[in-house]
Formats: structure tokens, sequence, C-alpha cells
């Protein structure tokens, strides 16, 4: 395992490969990481990880500098899991003092679930994404269905305008159905029974969506109930189509979407 510190060694090291699987990451390493990891090990003669904690995509300071950071325990675990080839750690300059990407604009459709209530951020991975999709040139890229409106958007764009292919993974759960987060770290084991118990209802609710004559309505109750169950604050519980995110009222070929801080916390999922 390599590791690149600067896009000249970066560079020059992945110029004689031409079929490159990237795992772009924030750190935090989890096993939700290694399944998109084990993905690109699978299909791709090579795989590069990128551990790059974004200011740009960050819309609250708070959030940007609380943000879990552990460099070398990250790379204890990338180095035991085995057939990571690069491991790509730039700094700022790295990324932004390169390459000048074209202003990146989400239009007014997509401003929805995360993109309304955080302003500026996909604007920022998008920014992120294209710079990095131009320095790597992967085959293909993996990233989590977790962070579903976000593949979507990355998905349309890069391969609008890369030869590269975006392939979507699927969620990985600790035992308790509660999404694996690098944002996990910041709870304590209370915290992280109560996420979990946010999960398990989400599904049941789920299941019972269908008799439902106002699904709208349905769910505005259950936000409202959940609120109180577990002293959360939802930012939206919503149910949309899979492909198109218009809101949906019927459960086939859609999701059920949820945003909600628990102690400060942001956390965001979908079923
Ligand atoms: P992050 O480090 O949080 O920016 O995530 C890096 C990549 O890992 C993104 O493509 C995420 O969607 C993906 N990811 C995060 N959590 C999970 C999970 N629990 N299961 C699968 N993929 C995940």
């Amino acid at each position: 395992m390599k590791i690149l510190l600067n896009n000249q060694t970066l560079i020059h090291k992945l110029r004689p490969f031409n079929d490159v699987g990237f795992v772009p990451t924030m750190g935090g390493i989890h096993e939700g990481h290694i399944s998109l990891i084990n993905r690109s090990k699978k299909v791709c003669k090579k795989t590069i990880v990128s551990i790059f904690i974004n200011p740009k995509q960050f819309n609250n300071k708070k959030d940007f500098i609380s943000y879990p950071a552990n460099i070398k325990k990250d790379l204890s675990i990338l180095k035991k899991i085995k057939g990571v080839n690069f491991v790509f750690i730039p700094k700022f300059k790295d990324i932004y003092d390169s390459y000048k990407p074209s202003k990146i604009k989400i239009n007014r459709k997509s401003k929805i679930l995360c993109a309304k209530y955080r302003k500026g951020h996909f604007e920022g991975v998008l920014d992120v994404m294209d710079r990095l999709t131009n320095l790597i040139k992967p085959s293909k890229i993996f990233m989590g269905k977790k962070d579903y409106q976000q593949l979507l958007l990355v998905k349309n764009f890069v391969e609008k305008k890369y030869k590269t292919k975006v392939i979507g993974c699927k969620t990985i759960r600790d035992k308790n159905k509660l999404a694996l987060s690098s944002r996990n770290y910041l709870f304590n084991t209370n915290d992280l029974i109560i996420a979990g118990k946010v999960s398990k209802k989400i599904f049941a609710l789920k299941k019972s969506i269908n008799n439902q004559k106002n699904i709208t309505k349905f769910l505005l109750n259950e936000k409202n109930k959940l609120q109180k169950m577990f002293n959360i604050n939802i930012e939206y519980l919503e149910l949309r189509d899979k492909k198109t995110l218009l809101i949906s009222k019927k459960i086939s070929k859609s999701k059920i979407f949820i945003s909600y801080y628990l102690n400060d916390v942001r956390l965001i999922d979908n079923f």
C-alpha cells in the first residue's frame, strides 16, 4: 500500500495503470468504506482510496472542526484489510490550486432533502469530485447508497464529464440497523442505541406505509412521534422516487429519506 501525499507523486505512480477503482472518503474509516473498497478490488485492477476532509462541503464550521479525523488509525485499518494499492492524502493546495473547474450550480429542482438544509454542500461535493476525478482519472468510482442524493448528483455530473463510471454500493449497518458513518464516532453508547432504535422504527414504518391513504400526512405524524419519543430533531422524513427523487405516493420504486439531529450530530439515512 503506497501512501501518496501530493499530486506529483499521485500522477507519477498512477501513470502505468488504466483500470483504477477509486473510493473517495473523508477518513474515519469503517466497514461501510471497506465494503466499497472490496467492491473495487473485485472489479478493478488497482484500488485507490482518498482521505480528504473537504472544507468546501461543510456549511457549518462547528461540524467541520468536530469531524472525526485520525489518519494513523485509518492507515492501520487500510493496511490490515489488504488490497488497497494507493492511499491519496492530499493537502488543501493539491486539490484547490491545481485545476480550475467550471463553476458548479445545482438547479432549483435539486434543492430538496440535504440540498435544501445544507446550503452549498453539494456544490462543494461536486467541485471536489470534479477535481479528484480529473487528477486520478479512475475507470470507476465506488460510492455508498447511504448518501443517496450525493450518489445520484455525483453520478450524473461525473458520467457526463468523464469516461468514469460511478457505482452505487449498498448501505452497511451495525447489528442495531444503524447505518455506519464516521459521525457515529462522535456518539456515546447510549446515543448509538437511540440511533439504532430510530432506524428500526423507520424499517417498521416502511412496512406499514402502503396501507395509508395520505402518506404525506402519515409521515408528518410519524415525524412528530419520533421527535418526542427519542428527543431528536428531524429535518425531513419523506417518501421519494428512487430515480427522480420526486415526492412519491407509493412505496414501490421509492425510498424513505431521513435527516435528523441527535445531540447536535446530524445523521442521514434512507430505507
Ligand atoms: P464519507 O467518508 O462519509 O464521505 O464517505 C465516503 C463514502 O463512503 C461515500 O461514498 C459514502 O456514501 C460511503 N459510505 C459511508 N457510510 C457508508 C455505509 N454505512 N455503507 C456504505 N457506504 C457508506
